[in-house]
């Protein structure tokens, strides 16, 4: 038996153009999947054991079966690459370091699902990623690549709602992003009576990962992660660090190392206070730092992996300030289809900025924990029970801050803001370079980018 082959980076430098990314191995994958049945591909990346990396963590083959599954023919495929939470940055750092990779996971994947046309849902406010696909889109198709496969790239508005599956077909359809009721294997694209076109929506990292997966083997993805998490994952680390960043690791390393090593620990040199794990999950407290980085620990510990990103608080900050900015961006990304998050979501939200502003409304805790339990049931998506999971967590674990905040002015009060990052530059965005490399190295970060 031949032992598997190391395990291909997903970042491993800037790739400036075509050449290079074939020059590395690039396109290997997909022309082994070409050779492979669809069933075949599927049961593939079913042995690797790959799950999204776009926040819930389900099982991509699992999903892919259901759409390959259906008795219509048409099917298709979206890539979603819209990254809206908090802290997550990693698609955009992914896209401008490499984006044949996601590309090149788009064909194997409309291989796999039988999709003759996919879609890249990108917010159009990410022009330097746009600019970086749409060269390597040229590209691919310049040099026959594609095989038949239409991509076509959706710049999309920048609300919350539209990295939510069920709104990002809204908005490819030219439409609001407002959740539908049904999940894209069952009413996708262009649907109509008779043809529910059933469609299946990927994160950016999660089809990079398949070029590698089908051309190193199963069991080279398995021999790096854990048997239930197995794999890399891209990380961001933001907040109060002194070295944010995007760091790709495998998956179960702690937290910690996330923390401490890549994010350089605390820029005040002030111990943690408190991680979130985007908006949408319970905070990990510092007696927590040493959790494994996988989607089973992280929810044993109350949070969850979501899409990687963590968000680091040290002990100068106020924890009700914090809920009071989160929460005031969920209430603002909520819809308001659903009464009970659009109406949850505000109540909760305007108590925490009264109590932030010093102004406590009575009974405040009894007001938070009993809407936030209210505020789930009976809705189209999981932002409101995202919101819940976070109040709730933040109430229980830092109940003394909440309880006569209103009482006195806040000394760790210090103007919170979405967390933001220094995003790499990019070497080329030329669709027209025939050239080995065009520029450079990466070179020092270029802009500031908000989350969001
Ligand atoms: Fe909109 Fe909230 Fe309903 Fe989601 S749960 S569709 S955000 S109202």
């Amino acid at each position: 038996m031949h032992p598997s082959p190391p395990l291909t980076p997903l970042l491993d430098g800037q790739v400036p153009d075509l050449a290079a990314y074939l020059g590395r191995g690039g396109g290997l994958g997909l022309a082994r999947a070409k050779a492979l049945a669809p069933e075949r591909v599927i049961a593939l990346v079913g042995d690797a054991g790959l799950r999204g990396r776009g926040g819930a963590g389900f099982p991509t083959a699992r999903k892919w079966a259901a759409v390959a599954s259906s008795a219509c023919p048409t099917r298709y495929l979206v890539c979603n690459a819209a990254e809206g939470e908090p802290g997550s940055f990693k698609d955009r750092w992914l896209l401008r370091h490499n984006p044949y990779v996601v590309l090149e996971g788009m064909a194997i994947a409309a291989h796999a699902l039988g999709a003759g046309v996919a879609f890249v849902a990108i917010k159009a406010r990410f022009d330097t990623e746009r600019a970086r696909l749409e060269a390597a889109l040229a590209e691919l198709r310049a040099a026959a690549l594609l095989d038949g496969l239409q991509i076509r790239i959706v710049a999309g508005p920048d609300d919350y709602l539209f990295g939510e599956e069920k709104a990002m077909l809204e908005v490819v359809e030219g439409r609001a992003p407002m959740p539908r009721i049904l999940p894209p294997h069952q009413v996708g694209l262009f649907a109509r009576p008779g043809s529910p076109n059933p469609t299946a929506v990927n994160n950016a990292e999660t089809l990079a990962n398949l070029p590698r997966i089908v051309a190193d083997g199963p069991a080279s993805f398995r021999g790096v992660g854990t048997d239930t998490s197995p794999g890399t994952m891209l990380f961001s680390v933001c907040g109060d660090v002194g070295s944010p960043g995007v760091v790709e690791l495998p998956l179960g390393s702690p937290l910690r190392a996330l923390v401490e090593e890549h994010g350089g620990g605390t820029a005040s040199g002030r111990p943690v206070k408190a991680v979130l794990a985007g908006v949408s999950a319970g905070v990990v407290t510092p007696d927590l730092l040493d959790v494994p980085l996988t989607f089973e620990a992280l929810r044993s510990a109350g949070s969850a992996l979501g899409s990687g990103g963590f968000i680091v608080y040290d002990t100068a900050t106020c924890m009700v300030e914090a809920a009071a900015l989160y929460t005031a961006f969920l209430r603002d990304g909520s819809c308001g289809q659903c009464p009970a998050c659009g109406q949850g979501t505000a109540r909760v939200a305007d108590a925490l900025q009264l109590l932030d502003a010093g102004r406590e409304p009575a009974d405040v805790i009894k007001v938070l924990t009993d809407h936030s339990r209210r505020m789930t049931g009976g809705t189209r998506c999981g932002l409101p029970k995202g919101a819940a999971a976070l109040v709730g967590s933040l109430v229980a674990r830092y109940e003394e801050e909440f309880v006569g905040h209103g009482h006195a002015p806040c000394e760790r009060h210090r103007a919170l803001r979405l967390p933001t990052i220094a995003l790499p530059d990019v070497v080329s965005t030329s669709p027209t370079s025939d050239g080995p490399a065009v520029g450079g190295p990466a070179g020092p970060p270029r802009e500031m980018e908000r989350a969001g």
